[in-house]
């Protein structure tokens, strides 16, 4: 199918952030708009939805309030929908479950037209005819179907994609799996001998306070290995978290490439480590199997880097090829089950290469990016690509928090509108960045 009808933007991708800007733009209808998603329904990680398990952000940074509470799309006017006011009014918690917001997430996507799913978009070109446009590819994942769509604008929001290193991601995926699809194989874990989940991070701590819970029901063996010195927990601190802020954004923005690019590798623990309170459910669990003396199947190991992994014979498991990297001692660990914690990276889909000449690219690769989130491009046309994946090299340490994704959408959508939709305030934190001249 093709159509003829120029949209004013395309979204590729409705994960939060295009979702955000697909409910603001419910208040602009001067934008025709239209986003794309290849998931037959909204779902946000869903691998990782484990019940127990919370948002790292207050309600606050929803899809809509920062920009506007009146929203129909508030969260607190879906818990109003839901007839639950009471029972959040008694929770008296600012971190609501990680389900719940998913199921928020469900709500806004059913009400909005110009969300469709089950649409993989395939590829992208740049068309410069009598007038200048994106033309996008689009397949109908439940048939197969291919459309074409054209666009004025685009803006990116395909997320990112699990980091698994290649020795593991060739071995069988019962076996040997990413956090991200932790729930799809919680089953096998309950009938595994032995299990090891590798990494320090969020995502393995709430995989490791999962199995530790079921572990002495289904008694397999469980073990948690990491290169880090410890099993640290995530900067949490209030003046902590205003590194994600419009005004750290913008503070980082400034500052040269080579130095940006030094100061993110030193910030892992703004996002890295782990919740104190999921530490604090771990050493909890220890501390109650522990009573009376009882020995724990249970092993906790720092310093130790993961050099490769080798398939025994079928049905007999994994040998993990490890090296304490302080005493320079190599052992090996058996398991049955491998559970990667090894994090994720920024998903730019290929297809961005049609946009190779288009785009201007750093010195390793990247795109370049505007401080309005505008891909910066080889030549003056007034086409955009905007952009809300991919952008920790040029905005940050916040790029991939939900706490920043609406203020992003609010500067997109003064762009496309041209005036000021929303006002964009200068100070928004306590402490400052940069000298006060
Ligand atoms: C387990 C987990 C928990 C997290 N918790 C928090 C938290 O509590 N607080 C916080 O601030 N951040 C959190 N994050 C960080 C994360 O960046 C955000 O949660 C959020 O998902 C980012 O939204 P997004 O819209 O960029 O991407 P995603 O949610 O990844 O969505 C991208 C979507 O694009 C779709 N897509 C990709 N390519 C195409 C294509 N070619 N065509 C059509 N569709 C496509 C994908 O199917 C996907 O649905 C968490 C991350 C993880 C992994």
């Amino acid at each position: 199918m093709s159509s003829d009808k120029m949209y004013d933007l395309i979204g590729v991708g409705v994960g939060p952030f295009n979702l955000s800007m697909a409910a603001l733009l419910e208040d602009h209808p001067e934008v025709d708009a239209l986003f794309f998603e290849q998931r037959s329904s909204f779902d946000w990680h869903p691998g990782m939805l484990i019940e127990g398990t919370k948002m790292q952000v207050p309600f606050i940074a929803d899809l809509v309030t920062m920009a506007n509470p009146k929203s129909h799309y508030s969260f607190l006017n879906y818990i109003n929908e839901q007839g639950r006011m009471y029972p959040f009014y008694f929770l008296q918690r600012l971190d609501i479950p990680r389900r719940e917001y998913n199921d928020y997430c469900q709500w806004v996507a059913k009400q909005i037209n110009a969300c469709q799913f089950s649409s993989r978009v395939d590829d992208v070109r740049y068309i410069e005819d009598n007038e200048t446009y994106f033309e996008l590819n689009v397949i109908d994942t439940e048939t197969g179907d291919k459309s074409v769509y054209k666009t004025k604008h685009i803006l990116l929001g395909t997320g990112s994609s699990p980091v698994m290193p290649d020795s593991f991601d060739r071995l069988p995926k019962e076996d040997v799996f990413h956090t991200a699809h932790f729930k799809d194989h919680l089953e096998r874990c309950r009938t595994a001998r032995s299990i090891t989940v590798i990494g320090s991070g969020q995502s393995a701590a709430e995989a490791f306070r999962e199995l530790l819970k079921e572990q002495r029901e289904h008694k397999f063996r469980l073990d948690w290995i990491t290169r880090s010195p410890g099993f640290a927990s995530m900067e949490e601190s209030k003046l902590s978290l205003e590194h994600f802020s419009p005004d750290y954004v913008d503070y980082f923005y400034n500052l040269p490439q080579s130095k940006k690019d030094e100061v993110f590798a030193t910030q892992g623990l703004y996002y890295k480590g782990i919740s104190t309170h999921t530490v604090t459910d771990i050493y909890d669990l220890l501390y109650e199997y522990s009573v009376g003396g009882e020995v724990l199947d249970v092993g906790l190991q720092v310093l130790t880097e993961v050099d490769g992994i080798h398939q025994k014979a079928e049905g007999e498991g994994y040998e993990i090829a490890c090296t304490h990297h302080q005493e320079g001692t190599s052992f090996i660990h058996e398991t049955e089950v491998v559970i990667t914690a090894t994090g994720y990276k920024p998903y730019v889909p290929a297809f961005i290469n049609s946009l190779q000449d288009l785009i201007q690219w750093d010195d390793q690769g990247r795109y370049k990016v505007k401080a309005d989130y505008r891909v910066e491009k080889t030549k003056e046309v007034k086409n955009e690509i905007y952009v809300h994946s991919g952008i920790s090299h040029t905005h940050g340490v916040g790029s991939t928090n939900l706490g920043l994704a609406v203020h992003r959408n609010k500067m997109i959508i003064n762009h496309l509108l041209d005036k000021e939709a929303y006002p964009i305030p200068d100070q928004n934190v306590f402490q400052n960045f940069k000298p006060q001249s």
